[in-house]
């Protein structure tokens, strides 16, 4: 970027001293350069009138040209009410204003003809509009006829700095006669890829002339976006791929066959052999894996990740499975130990509970190579020193496990071990490629056969002596239940007392010693935890009530309930993890979505998708929908909350060709020594660090 760019923002004609103060605490804006990167968030035509008789409860910004032939100025305790009435010959329309009256009163004349911009709320049967802007229609006259229209604080609206001043300020950088924006692509990228020069898109996004420029200008921007977002991940991607060396498996792996053809307590879906063909094919390559494996809660992937470990022993190397949590880790070891045996591999567990003594004896086996799949939290990844020699390792539940702790395992040893990370939270594939760009990408797209789709039903507090007597006579049928708190923060004490009173109101409701009701959460010692857990499992238990320390990863077939109270207060992810406890087994499964009847718009929409789709997929478009990228786990620190108009959603088709040619450009340049422009631009790109360590 040059200096003029650079400068701050007070200089800029319109601005001064005052207004940067504000910019600066409400915007983050501080330079040129920062307010030429706030982006108008739409665009309104204001060659285009409504009518009021048009006006109905869908409108949204409108404008409107008429006179005011009333003002009625109410004092109120602070300042005065101006209330006016607007008519335009089709009809009449109230517009109030708390603040800056004496403004209006003094400006705006009865009977000037005035346009107004706002949008029309309903108030007790009839439509006024508050705050409308307000300019008189002469003054009009030479105004484009497509302008952007800026989001704006209140702070900054109760100093009367709206959108208008924010499209007068920016329109005064873009006609500086020192204003330019050096383009950062050579001249055949450019035209490759058709886009628009840097400082036209920068133009038009501000001052369009038509839909095509907007269009234009909104494609230039967001294919640069898309562009950095992905490249330093397929830089690292390539990066990696050219330094490490990976170990090489043989092809031939007697275990894997012995156990896929003796010992597989089921038929594995066709989505299942595609994906362990796939991480075949990166074992024997030469090169280390680094994939992505994306399920379902239910595909099935723990038996697909048991048969990589298998391949592992074949070639003489241990294999770890790390879980987000000392549960997990724990079932996964208590899933996969009776298969192990059967196969006579050696498998352990240890977690933080794991006693001194035990420890020990762990890691002096792991030394020895004698331990062949070591199961645990994240924690072992401190522990990996400790392995004789790794050559797997398999890291459940993605979203919790960062981009840091991924590359600190890329610095093991000469010939890393080959990574696969699973996930069961479904992201689009454009976001996932995004996201984790550096990690190849398998998905299991597909259930094991004979799964019944779970009903899903979404009741109010007063039916809950109903959702009682139905789990009752489920559970004469021999069946399971679960029953869910929402706590945000297991530590709140405040929220644990829904559980407890929770838990006291379903002891009257299932006596004991005919019903075994147990509690389960967060703050209890691992082996109590563990304890509960068995006694669920081995079914002497009936119903499990707890907080969402069952979200991820338990597996009781026969559990076929799972109530989740104050269901609003969770989000879509996290409701569709805690649904796929159930729906396991052959027998039918529900989940009953429980809330009180005061929902946000929201709240109700994320019940209604739960109750219509059963597809992980599905839902998390609709919460991307619902809450943009920013929110979902995991996707902070991939840089995907600096996306400003680009959306993975919407905008797959660019992203898609953004990382076509960042492939092909670090192909033919891989260090950009013949793209200048480019290179200085991500070097020195604020938040962008990534170059100087990867290059
Ligand atoms: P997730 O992908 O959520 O980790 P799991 O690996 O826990 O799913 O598998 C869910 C359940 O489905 C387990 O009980 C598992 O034994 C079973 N399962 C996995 N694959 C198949 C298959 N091909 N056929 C039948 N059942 C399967
Ligand atoms: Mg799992």
């Amino acid at each position: 970027m040059n200096t003029f760019l650079k400068s701050e923002i007070k200089f800029l004609k319109g601005v001064g001293q005052v207004r940067a103060d504000i910019l600066n605490k409400e915007l983050g804006i501080f330079t040129f350069e920062d307010i030429l990167g706030y982006y108008p968030f739409r665009y309104v035509d204001r060659s285009k009138y409504t009518k009021v008789s048009e006006i109905n409860t869908e409108s949204q910004h409108i404008q409107l040209k008429g006179r005011i032939v009333h003002f009625q100025e109410i004092p109120l305790k602070r300042g005065s009410r101006l209330v006016a009435t607007f008519y335009d010959g089709s009809g009449e329309l109230e517009l109030v204003w708390f603040k800056g009256v004496k403004w209006i009163k003094a400006n705006i004349k009865i009977n000037d003809e005035i346009v107004i911009f706002g949008k029309p709320t309903l108030f007790k049967g009839r439509f006024n509009m508050s705050h409308p802007e307000m300019e008189t229609f002469a003054a009009r006259k030479n105004a484009a006829s497509l302008e952007a229209v800026y989001s704006t604080t209140e702070q900054m609206r109760n100093r009367r700095f709206e959108s208008k001043a924010m499209r007068q300020i920016i329109g005064n950088l873009i006609h500086h006669e020192k204003f330019d924006v050096p383009e950062i692509f050579d001249s055949k990228f450019v035209e490759e890829h058709q886009l628009i020069s840097r400082k036209k898109a920068f133009q038009l996004i501000h001052q369009p002339s038509t839909d095509k420029d907007i269009q234009l200008a909104q494609h230039r921007i967001k294919f640069e976006e898309l562009f950095f977002l992905q490249f330093p991940f397929l830089k690292q991607k390539l990066n990696r791929i050219e330094a490490k060396e990976g170990i090489e498996f043989k092809t031939k792996s007697p275990l894997f066959e012995d156990f896929a053809q003796n010992h597989l307590p089921f038929e594995l879906t066709n989505a299942q052999q595609r994906v362990l063909s796939e991480i075949k094919t990166d074992l024997v390559s030469g090169k280390q894996m680094n994939r992505l494996l994306q399920g379902d809660v239910g595909s099935g992937k723990t038996i697909v990740a048991f048969l990589s470990v298998l391949m592992a022993v074949d070639n003489g190397y241990q294999a770890s499975i790390m879980a987000p949590t000392e549960i997990l880790a724990t079932q996964h070891f208590i899933g996969l130990k009776e298969l192990a045996h059967e196969i006579g591999i050696h498998i352990a567990l240890l977690t933080g509970s794991t006693t001194a003594k035990d420890r020990k004896e762990i890691h002096r086996l792991l030394r020895l190579g004698e331990i062949h799949l070591l199961i645990g939290t994240h924690a072992l990844i401190e522990e990996i020193v400790q392995f004789s020699n790794l050559g797997l390792v398999i890291i459940d539940e993605q979203h919790r496990f960062g981009v840091a702790q991924r590359a600190k395992l890329q610095e093991k040893g000469h010939q890393p071990p080959h990574v696969l990370v699973m996930t069961a939270t479904p992201i689009p594939r454009t976001l996932a490629m995004s996201v984790y760009g550096d990690l190849d990408y398998s998905v299991i797209d597909e259930l094991p056969a004979g799964r019944k789709p779970i009903k899903t039903v979404h009741r109010f507090g007063f039916a809950r002596p109903k959702v009682w007597e139905f789990i009752k006579s489920e559970l004469a049928k021999g069946r399971q239940a679960y029953i869910v708190y929402p706590l945000i923060e297991e530590s709140d004490k405040l929220h644990y007392k829904d559980l407890y009173n929770g838990y006291d109101e379903l002891l009257q409701f299932f006596p004991r010693p005919e019903y075994q009701v147990d509690m389960l959460h967060g703050k209890m010692k691992p082996a109590d935890k563990e304890a509960v857990m068995q006694r669920f499992k081995k079914g002497i238990c009936h119903i499990i009530v707890s907080t969402t320390v069952i979200e991820v990863g338990i597996n009781v077939p026969n559990a076929s309930i799972m109530v989740i109270e104050s269901s609003e207060k969770f989000g879509l992810s996290q409701l569709h993890q805690l649904r796929g406890r159930v729906g396991r087994g052959a027998e039918q499964s529900f989940c009953i979505l429980m809330s009180s009847k005061a929902l946000s718009e929201n709240a109700r929409t994320r019940l209604k998708a739960m109750v219509s789709t059963n597809s992980g997929f599905e839902l998390s478009e609709i919460d991307m929908q619902l809450r943009g990228f920013g929110d979902i786990a995991g996707t902070r620190q991939s840089g995907l909350d600096q996306l400003q108009l680009a959306s993975l959603n919407a905008d797959g088709t660019i992203a898609q060709s953004a990382r076509n040619a960042i492939v092909k450009l670090l192909d033919e340049d891989p260090d950009l020594l013949n793209h200048h422009a480019l290179r200085n631009y991500i070097s020195t790109k604020q938040g962008f660090k990534e170059w100087s360590t990867v290059a």
